[in-house]
């Protein structure tokens, strides 16, 4: 693994958040001052195709990046745009008893108003 590798997936994992190329291109320049724009995208699809990282075609906006491709859910916020991880194995099992077979992947989104949204239109 390069030393540039090693740090987009420190980024990543340092935070919650589903971060776009340029977010991570920006943070990383932080560090490592001269890295270049195509070396973080260059590693990013590398990392997409060895599924360390996934990547999430947004409904607006720029794809953003996962810290894991392991499989999960996601809430979408329709106002902020904010992106929430959440657990849908439960969902993903009662999926299979009624298909009958095993589900190989899925993309979920749910489509939601975050709460801190909720509250400002509220006011
Ligand atoms: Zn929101
Ligand atoms: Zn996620």
């Amino acid at each position: 693994m390069t030393r540039q590798r090693a740090l987009i997936l420190e980024i990543m994992r340092s935070t919650p958040l589903h971060l776009t190329a340029d977010e991570i291109f920006a943070q990383a320049r932080l560090k490592m001052p001269n890295i270049a724009r195509g070396t973080v995208y260059r590693n990013l699809r590398l990392m997409e195709q060895d599924r360390e990282v996934a990547r999430l075609e947004m409904p607006a906006g720029p794809d953003r990046y996962d810290r894991t491709a392991a499989p999960h859910g996601h809430l979408y916020c329709d106002c902020c745009h904010s992106l929430t991880d959440i657990p849908v194995v439960g969902l993903v099992r009662e999926l299979e008893a009624a298909i009958g077979t095993e589900v190989r992947s899925y993309q979920l989104t749910v489509h939601y108003l975050c709460p801190a949204c909720r509250q400002q239109q509220a006011q």
